[in-house]
């Protein structure tokens, strides 16, 4: 069937997920150890522990898992600690993440190309506010047609609904949608359970039967290989 859509998971895919949140954890025990009086590593423990407490509490794996706040709250709880800070402790992550949020190399180029030819999406796990502001900072939001975050269909990637909404925003088939990620889990098995192309961004060797690029600037030679306009 003929491509008609492409959709990127955000997070380490459009930009460094890992080196933002290096920066802003960094930020946020400096916090801590003001104000709080904790040490980074018992800082870095209570995290652990409040990732974990969150994600059993909700129940299942849904955008709340991901709502720093809900985390720091509850931070602060098990701590003992005034609940006050929750909103500062917000504050203090997401500014220092933001500040950190940079585009991979040619990403907006990319973009700009997929866009002459093809719808562009976004598909990620996650609460859609931060996912805006993070695409708003990036500066690629005039480059996306539309978003499905895991908050707005109640599921979060492998689940095949995300991907089904992304066909629909798409408004065409799923067979008609590549999926590009650099989680081989959420995005290409999904992908591809849900009936859509994928290719995995990674250094890694792919696994057999997996479409790989290493460099999201690849994407136009890689859909032209696979038939597809680039
Ligand atoms: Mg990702």
């Amino acid at each position: 069937m003929k491509l008609r859509a492409v959709i990127f998971d955000l997070d380490n895919t459009l930009y460094d997920y890992d080196a933002a949140h290096e920066h802003a954890f960094g930020a946020l025990c400096a916090f801590a150890g003001k104000t709080l009086d904790l040490s980074e590593a018992d800082f870095r423990t209570v995290y652990r522990q409040v990732m974990d407490e969150q994600i059993s509490r909700a129940g299942g794996q849904y955008a709340a898992i991901h709502n720093r706040m809900i985390r720091f709250q509850m931070i602060l709880e098990r701590l003992k600690k005034p609940i006050l800070y929750a909103p500062d402790m917000s504050d203090v992550y997401w500014d220092a993440f933001l500040d950190a949020c940079q585009p991979v190399p040619g990403v907006r180029q990319t973009l700009e190309t997929l866009r002459q030819t093809y719808t562009v999406g976004v598909g990620t796990n996650m609460t859609a506010d931060y996912q805006f502001r993070k695409l708003q900072t990036l500066r690629l939001l005039d480059l996306i047609d539309f978003l499905v975050s895991s908050e707005e269909v109640g599921v979060e990637k492998p689940e095949r609904k995300l991907f089904e909404v992304c066909a629909q925003k798409a408004g065409c088939p799923a067979g008609a949608c590549l999926f590009v990620g650099d989680s081989l889990s959420h995005d290409v098995r999904g992908a591809l359970d849900a009936g859509m192309a994928a290719v995995w961004l990674s250094a890694k060797p792919a696994p057999a039967g997996i479409d790989r690029v290493t460099d999201i600037s690849e994407l136009p030679d890689f859909i032209r290989r696979k038939g597809g306009r680039p």
